[in-house]
C-alpha cells in the first residue's frame, strides 16, 4: 500500500520527560507523523500529547493505558485508530529494568519484568498489527537492548537480558508472518543512554567507567535512538525487517 501523507505512530513508556520514548515521539511528530502517547499515567500522557501537537502542529493523543492489561491496551488502540489518522507505526518502548542477580532474582522480580517488557510487547503489538494487516502497511520497532546480545549490563541483568533477548526473536518472526500484510518488524538494541531507568544510577563515576568501553568517546543521548528509530519507521525503510539496529557506539560490535 501506498505511504500515507498523514499517518499515525503509537510510542509506548512515552511520558518519562527524559525518556527515550518521548525523544521518539517529538522526532516522530517532526517527521510529519500524527502520535499516540502511551505510557502508565493518563494526565502524563496528555500533557506530553499536547506539547508535541502544539510543537510540530500534528494530531497527538495521550493515553493512560499498562500494557500488561490486555483489555486496557486494546481499548487505547482502538481509539488511537477511531481518533488518529491511519494507524502505520508502533514503537515497543515502554520497559523495566532489573538490576538483580540472578541468585537472588525472586519469582516476583521475574514476572515484574517478563509481564511488561515481554507480555506487554505482546498485547498491544497483536492489537496494533491487527489493524495494520487490514491496509497492507505497517512499521513495529521493538527496543530491545545491547543488554540481550551480550549478557546483561549496564542497565540489567538476567531477566531484563531475556526479556529483551526474546523481543530480538518476536521482531525476527513478526518480520516472516507479517510481511505478507505489508507490515516490517524491526528491533532498535540501544547501548548506554542517559535516561532515568535506573533513577539516578548513572553516576559521573559510573560514566567514566564506560566511556572507556566506547569507541565514540560518549554516552549515547535519546535523539540518538529515536534517529533511528523514525528511520525505521520511515517510508525509505520498508526494504528493512527482521533486522537489529544496535544503537551503542561501538560498545558491543557484534
Ligand atoms: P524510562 O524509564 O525513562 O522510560 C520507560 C517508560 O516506560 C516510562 O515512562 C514508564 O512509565 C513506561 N512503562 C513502564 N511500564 C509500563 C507499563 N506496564 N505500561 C505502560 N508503560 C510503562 O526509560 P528509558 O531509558 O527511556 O527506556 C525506554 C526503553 O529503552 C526501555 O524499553 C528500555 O529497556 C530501553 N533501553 C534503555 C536503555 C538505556 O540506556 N536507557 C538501553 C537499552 C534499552
Amino acid at each position: 500500500a501506498d505511504f500515507p501523507r498523514e499517518r499515525t505512530a503509537i510510542v509506548t513508556g512515552a511520558a518519562s520527560p527524559r525518556g527515550i520514548g518521548r525523544a521518539t515521539a517529538a522526532r516522530l511528530a517532526a517527521d510529519g507523523w500524527s502520535v499516540a502517547v502511551l505510557d502508565l499515567d493518563e494526565a502524563a500522557c496528555r500533557d506530553v500529547a499536547a506539547r508535541i501537537a502544539d510543537e510540530h502542529g500534528v494530531a497527538c493523543l495521550g493515553i493512560g493505558a499498562d500494557i500488561r492489561d490486555r483489555d486496557a491496551v486494546r481499548a487505547a488502540v482502538d481509539r488511537v485508530n477511531g481518533e488518529l489518522p491511519q494507524l502505520v507505526g508502533l514503537v515497543n518502548n515502554a520497559g523495566v529494568s532489573s538490576p538483580v542477580p540472578f541468585l537472588e532474582v525472586s519469582e516476583a522480580e521475574w514476572h515484574r519484568v517478563i509481564d511488561v517488557n515481554l507480555h506487554g510487547t505482546f498485547h498491544i503489538t497483536q492489537a496494533a498489527a491487527k489493524i495494520m494487516a487490514e491496509r497492507r502497511l505497517g512499521r513495529i520497532v521493538n527496543i530491545s537492548s545491547t543488554s540481550a546480545e551480550r549478557g546483561g549490563g549496564v542497565y540489567g541483568r538476567a531477566a531484563y537480558s531475556a526479556s529483551k533477548a526474546a523481543l530480538l526473536g518476536l521482531s525476527r518472526t513478526l518480520a516472516r508472518e507479517l510481511g505478507p500484510y505489508g507490515i516490517t518488524a524491526n528491533s532498535v538494541a540501544p547501548g548506554s543512554i542517559d535516561t532515568d531507568i535506573m533513577g539516578g544510577r548513572l553516576t559521573d563515576e559510573r560514566k567514566a567507567v564506560l566511556l572507556k568501553d566506547l569507541p565514540v568517546g560518549r554516552i549515547g543521548t535519546v535523539r540518538d535512538v529515536a534517529a533511528v528509530v523514525a528511520f525505521l519507521l520511515s517510508e525509505h525503510a520498508g526494504y528493512l525487517t527482521g533486522v537489529t539496529y544496535d544503537v551503542n557506539g561501538g560498545s558491543h560490535i557484534a
